[in-house]
């Protein structure tokens, strides 16, 4: 249970008065595991490399002590916090922006790339910066997007504060976190089991009677909101027209959109616009709406963090979620190994599922 805590309370951090307004104002009662650990920690001042499952609370974590330590009367920009989505950015700023409702500072929330462009035109001034986060980290350290990091690093204050977090790390990380973090102090919620709370199944199908497979299950499930993932742009448009064809509503994004048609769909999906959202895992990393009881991968994923990245879209912050995987005999490898990887248990699915469930 996400909610089973140390018994710490917000109070308990000193936090600034009009900081703690906005805590409570955004619904949050008592610090989650992962808020209890990290935010006394980031408070010190130390570099911190984070790890918790999806859905427990990762983006409060960095940005209420971000929030806390920048000087009101120093009109620079002190806090950075790096995603690897425009669509991840636009959600972390909107909870920046709640949380710290009441206090007159800036923070910038944005995608690697962008910010080193400004940074080097001179545009975007780093030196005052004392603060780090790195959000969905092994992901901002994958080929595309570390040089740019690497770079970006350079020219922030020596003294600066990092903050890594993510739910899953690769051995790559480890390079990253010797070389450029400070004596970081190491979190590691990830001892229970990683997809608790979400049920998943398996059908087997063959590649042809999967949309019928999809149709049977928008039939007997009951779904809040979906997301159904493909592994490619054309397969996520195909499958999209397949599902309004079908007579369901749905939605769908991926990287070939442009970005400000990408904005409104997101946008309207998460204010319950539309039931389905088909789409490639552009859309996997931290994203949170929390109406999604059920993720659908049409393609099963190649590897178990793409798998527990995009089942994670479900049950969050301990609501329950479920998950199903249409199987080729192609896949059925993938699926025995990342069951293997992940520790969990993936059923063929029933006739019948319980509603409680999900
Ligand atoms: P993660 O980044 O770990 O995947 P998020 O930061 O996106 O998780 O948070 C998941 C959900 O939990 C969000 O909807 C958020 O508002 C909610 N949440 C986070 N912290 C708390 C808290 N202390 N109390 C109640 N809800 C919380
Ligand atoms: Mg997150």
């Amino acid at each position: 249970d996400v909610t089973a805590t140390k018994g710490n309370e917000f109070e308990d951090y000193f936090l600034k008065r009009e900081l703690l307004m906005g805590i409570y104002e955004k619904g949050f009662e008592r610090p989650s595991p992962i808020q209890e650990e990290s935010i006394p920690i980031a408070l010190t001042g130390s570099d911190i490399l984070a790890r918790a499952k999806n859905g427990t609370g990762k983006t409060a974590a960095f940005c209420i002590p971000a929030l806390e330590k920048i000087d009101q009367d120093n009109n620079v920009i002190q806090v950075v916090i790096l995603v690897p989505t425009r669509e991840l950015a636009l959600q972390t700023s909107q909870v920046c922006k709640e949380l710290g409702k009441h206090l007159k500072i800036q923070v910038m929330v944005t995608t690697g790339g962008r910010i080193l462009d400004l940074t080097k035109k001179g545009v975007c001034v780093l030196k005052h910066c004392s603060m780090l986060v790195m959000d969905e980290a092994d992901k901002l350290l994958s080929p595309e997007f570390q040089p740019s990091i690497q770079q970006l690093i350079h020219f922030l204050p020596t003294t600066r504060q990092i903050l890594m977090f993510s739910a899953t790390y690769p051995v790559t990380v480890k390079d990253f976190k010797d070389r450029f973090l400070n004596k970081p102090y190491v979190i590691n919620l990830m001892d229970e089991l990683t997809l608790k709370g979400i049920t998943q199944f398996y059908a087997f199908v063959e590649e042809r009677q999967k949309v019928h497979c999809l149709n049977t299950l928008f039939s007997k499930l009951q779904i809040n909101q979906s997301i159904i993932f493909c592994n490619s742009v054309n397969r996520v448009e195909l499958l999209a027209k397949k599902i309004t064809e079908l007579g369901y509503s749905c939605f769908y994004i991926h990287a070939k959109m442009l970005q400000d048609h990408r904005n409104r769909v997101f946008h309207d999906f998460r204010n319950g616009a539309c039931r389905n959202l088909v789409c490639t895992d552009l859309f996997t990393r931290g994203i949170d709406i929390q109406a999604v009881n059920v993720v659908i991968n049409f393609d099963f994923p190649k590897n178990s963090e793409t798998y527990l990245h995009r089942v994670g879209r479900s049950g969050r912050f301990g609501h329950l979620g479920l998950a199903v995987n249409l199987i080729t005999y192609e896949d059925r490898f993938n699926l025995y190994r990342i069951e293997q990887e992940l520790g969990t248990e993936i059923k063929q699915i029933p006739p019948h599922i319980d509603q409680a469930f999900y």
